[in-house]
């Protein structure tokens, strides 16, 4: 059997301009994403209606409840305008229901139609009483009927399932997530999403000294990320001689600051070369000795990009709570190192100074270590799975 779902666009509503682009956008995200099922999408101007075979209808809402850009979901039965066959109709839907009051609500954009909204609901309201044991409550009922009718057909639904909201991904361009192993950036990436980034992610390793499954760890976030967008990639940098060159020329309280000076770098010039407009990362202020105030003024400094922090002014806790939704968080907390760990130093400096920087960073030719970091950059498809080739 065949099944209806009517999806209601989110903010996009809003955005009359790009109004179209959004909805095609949405459209290719919606067919990306349930592209292992039998599916047909519907557009008007201001719905979507995607049929579905009604025996996956549980899996393919789930997987609708991550897209962005669909404010909410809704089950629905389509008949033809006319008030006998739409009472039947929902008759036999109320039949399997357990509840003891219900309202009907009617919207009714058919303009022709020989009723009034309010007169289709007392019409419809008395067909069910006749029919069932139920009555009617305006005020707070146990179910509500929503019926639309439409210039062809009128659609009939009860319960709508809550969407993920935000643009659909990819209206805003691309934009490179600094993705590290941690609980911090996974989430900087969904809500970059959110707002309709194809983000795809960008992943520091330091090999011998960060293991594989640090880095598969990292393709498992990417993985999840991907169920959000359908889209994401992971570039991948190979750092441990830029990282060993830091380590042998710094002193101890400036590796990190450096190193994160150099990734911006790295970031930057990627970002360029591959048209990505934005880079994103985790960084949340406070939270660690390269994230003061102080410290963040002397890493950017390297770069003039956009960098989008979304997370930045928010406690770890409420960022943990978004990865515990997201399904990042369990990934998150396995217990590998990262490149930024591995070099940890026990007293990093809090208050970095930019000069020392420029002195520290003149002791060796790091330009020429950054280029063959951006020129060696690996891409995986994460959405193409072809992680299986590298684990
Ligand atoms: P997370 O912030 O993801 O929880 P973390 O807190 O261990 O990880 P920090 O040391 O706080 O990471 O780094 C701040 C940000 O720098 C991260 O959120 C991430 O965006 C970026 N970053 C750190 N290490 C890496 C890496 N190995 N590859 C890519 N980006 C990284
Ligand atoms: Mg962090």
């Amino acid at each position: 059997m065949k099944k209806l779902l009517l999806i209601k666009y989110g903010e996009l509503t809003t955005k009359k301009d790009n109004r179209n682009l959004f909805i095609n956008m949405l459209c290719t995200n919606i067919s990306k994403i349930l592209k292992d099922y039998d599916f047909k999408i519907i557009k008007t101007r201001v719905r979507m209606f995607i049929e579905i075979d009604e025996n996956k209808m549980d899996e393919i809402i789930l997987k609708l409840q991550k897209i962005f850009g669909i404010h909410s979901i809704v089950i629905c039965d389509k008949v033809n305008n006319n008030i006998d066959e739409i009472g039947e109709k929902i008759v036999s839907i109320l039949k399997n229901k357990d509840f003891k009051t219900f309202k009907i609500e009617t919207n009714r954009s058919n303009k022709n139609f020989y009723l009034t909204s309010p007169e289709v609901n007392r019409e419809l309201g008395g067909y069910v009483l006749k029919r069932m044991e139920k009555t009617v409550d305006v005020h707070h009922p146990d179910i509500f009927v929503n019926i639309e009718i439409r210039d062809d057909f009128t659609y009939i639904y009860l319960n709508e399932y809550k969407g993920a909201g935000g643009y659909p991904v990819g209206v805003q361009g691309k934009g490179l997530l600094m993705l590290s192993g941690g609980i911090d950036s996974p989430v900087a990436g969904f809500l970059a999403m959110k707002r309709g980034i194809n983000v795809s992610g960008l992943y520091f390793e330091s090999p011998p000294h960060t293991s594989n499954e640090a880095k598969e760890k990292v393709i498992n976030l990417g993985k999840i990320l991907n169920e959000y967008s359908g889209l994401f990639k992971l570039h991948i940098v190979p750092f441990t001689d830029l990282q060993e060159a830091i380590y042998r020329n710094v002193p101890d309280n400036y590796i990190i600051t450096i190193m994160r000076r150099m990734m911006y770098r790295i970031a930057e010039k990627y970002a360029k070369k591959n048209a990505f407009k934005a880079i994103i990362n985790g960084e949340s202020v406070g939270q660690v000795a390269s994230q003061t105030l102080s410290s963040m003024i002397c890493i950017n400094d390297v770069t003039s990009y956009p960098i989008i922090r979304p997370v930045c002014c928010m406690d770890k806790l409420e960022i943990i709570d978004i990865a515990k939704k997201i399904g990042t968080y369990e990934t998150s907390i396995l217990p590998y190192e990262d490149c930024c760990t591995v070099f940890v130093p026990k007293h990093p400096v809090i208050n970095p100074e930019l000069s020392k920087c420029l002195e520290y960073e003149k002791r060796f030719d790091y330009e020429t270590l950054v280029d063959e970091c951006v020129n060696n950059i690996q891409v995986i498809n994460i959405s193409k799975k072809e992680y299986n080739d590298i684990l």
